[in-house]
């Protein structure tokens, strides 16, 4: 935004990241490499603008000696048996497990979110190794039954190949896990680029794959700038060696990115951005429902996918729901640097993301919906946002129509329960939807009828390693994480026998 007013940094710095993992240079073929014309940037903690580190900036150069890397690791990679490619991955879960605490700290320090948040994520994150290593002794092909008395038929599943995965930086573990989890357990290798803002959980990642001996070239990062990202996700999406494309990130990118995937054909899986709606009948048990509403809105500061975007409340308990939420945010969340005791809302990433909340919540009270609590950044200082609640707000206003990824909560009323229907996939994407009703008709109705991927029924915290993660309509292609995600990095191959 033009000519916003920016606070200082007001934060102490209070981050030290774990040097033991610390690393700064890109992983190739299983060596540290800078890149070729010593470029670096610098990885920021958002909390107090201190630089952490500078990493190496690589560039498409660098990129295609990762995919070539990932090609010749793939030629040997493929025919690990399923049980030894399942004891390298425990052996990297572990690992991800015995460093959990630094590990949480890299978190803390790149993206900001509360240690406690951080340490959850490490855990969700190392359990997609842990899953996929059981998952890798089961992936199983069939006999097909066939008409014809001198045939036989099989169909074979084989890894895909080489993988470019590209992922976010509201989880910089986690996204990662739930895509090389799957792919290393099919068989595949991969070059993996992290997002500009936390590039060190993926290079820390890299150390501990190193350290449990997974080979040399099946797991590459190359981290770059935002400037660089359009050329190296370029190669990513074109190197001739790349036959699948896997990205979590914006629904803008994703597009990008398939566009460039289209002109030779690769297999693409797409978790893109979402627009939740959380929807409070007037069957609902409003406590509980006041307390899924706060943990599934404010867990990274409202930075998370799967975040409730619009809270349609039923006209009768609106007030009543609004007081209760707004007692429970004045109560449980605090701002302040992830680090520090008793913080649950650390700050936004960047910038960028600070404006984004700004505009939506001065575009919903220009047109008059009711400020609750919050609405300002707050005096923690730059890139911190007070969480914020509205109420009395229409389908017009910019927060309605678009995902904030911030701490705002904004509520619209409804009528019934076809109106709260319509609003809720009047979206053009449908990541995760939430409904809070106890009227059993009622919660099989919406349940199916949401047009989303993933529904939370009375509940507002629903991942989980073993379920199946993505979205429908422009909120993505593919599943991850549980027994589908592994689908992604794999070709049935049919095989027919004659003449027996
Ligand atoms: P983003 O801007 O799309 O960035 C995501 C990744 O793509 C980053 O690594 C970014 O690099 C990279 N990138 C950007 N432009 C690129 C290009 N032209 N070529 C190759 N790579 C490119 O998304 P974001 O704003 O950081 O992340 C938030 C979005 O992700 C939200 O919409 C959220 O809903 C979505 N998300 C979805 C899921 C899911 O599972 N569905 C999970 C988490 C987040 P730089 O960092 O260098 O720009």
């Amino acid at each position: 935004m033009s000519g916003i007013l920016r606070l200082p940094y007001r934060m102490a710095s209070t981050s030290s990241v774990p040097a033991a993992l610390l690393r700064s240079a890109a992983y190739v073929g299983g060596s540290w490499l800078q890149s070729s014309d010593s470029a670096t940037f610098p990885v920021l903690d958002p909390a107090t603008g201190t630089e952490l580190v500078k990493v190496a900036d690589c560039g498409p150069r660098e990129c295609r000696e990762a995919v070539n890397a990932a090609a010749k690791a793939f030629q040997s990679w493929k025919d690990v048996p399923s049980k030894e490619r399942s004891i390298l991955l425990r052996k990297w879960y572990d690992l991800m497990i015995q460093h959990k605490d630094e590990l949480a700290r890299i978190i803390t320090a790149e993206n900001g979110k509360p240690t406690k948040e951080a340490l959850g994520e490490i855990a969700y994150a190392a359990g997609f190794l842990e899953w996929y290593s059981e998952e890798a002794r089961r992936i199983y092909g069939d006999v097909i039954s066939v008409p014809m008395k001198d045939r036989r038929a099989l169909a074979l599943k084989q890894p895909v190949g080489v993988a470019s995965i590209i992922t976010p930086w509201n989880f910089p573990s986690a996204m990662i896990t739930r895509k090389v989890g799957a792919a290393l357990a099919a068989g595949c290798t991969v070059v993996m680029k992290p997002a500009e803002d936390t590039p060190l959980s993926a290079l820390a990642l890299a150390e501990l794959a190193h350290q449990a001996g997974i080979p040399a070239g099946v797991y590459n990062v190359v981290p770059c700038s935002r400037e660089k990202a359009p050329a190296v996700g370029e190669v990513l999406c074109t190197h001739p060696s790349v036959a699948k494309i896997s990205f979590t990130g914006s629904t803008a990118t994703g597009k990008i990115l398939l566009r460039l995937a289209a002109d030779s054909v690769k297999r693409v899986s797409m978790e893109l951005g979402g627009h939740a709606p959380f929807i409070v009948f007037d069957s609902a048990d409003l406590d509980k429902a006041a307390a899924g509403a706060l943990a599934c809105k404010f867990r990274n500061s409202g930075q998370t996918c799967v975040s409730a975007n619009r809270f349609l409340v039923q006209k009768g308990i609106q007030d009543a729901f609004v007081k209760k939420l707004s007692a429970l945010m004045a109560k449980e969340l605090h701002v302040g640097n992830g680090f520090d005791e008793g913080v649950t809302q650390g700050p936004l990433i960047n910038d960028r993301a600070v404006d984004k909340v700004e505009r939506h919540i001065k575009d919903a009270v220009s047109q008059g919906a009711r400020l609750v609590a919050g609405g300002k950044p707050s005096d923690a200082g730059r890139n911190f946002y007070e969480p914020t609640l509205l109420s009395n707000v229409t389908t017009q206003m910019l927060c309605a129509k678009e995902e904030t990824f911030g701490p705002l909560a904004p509520v619209i009323e409804f009528d019934t329960e076809e109106e709260a229907i319509a609003i809720a996939n009047s979206a053009n994407v449908g990541l995760a939807g939430y409904f809070y009703s106890q009227d059993p008709a009622q919660i099989w109705r919406v349940a199916e009828r949401l047009e989303v991927g993933m529904v939370g029924v009375n509940e507002g915290l629903l991942s989980s390693v073993e379920c199946p993660f993505g979205g429908v309509k422009q909120s993505g292609i593919g599943r991850e994480g549980s027994k589908y995600g592994i689908d992604e990095y794999l070709e049935v191959k049919y095989v027919c026998f004659g003449g027996l």
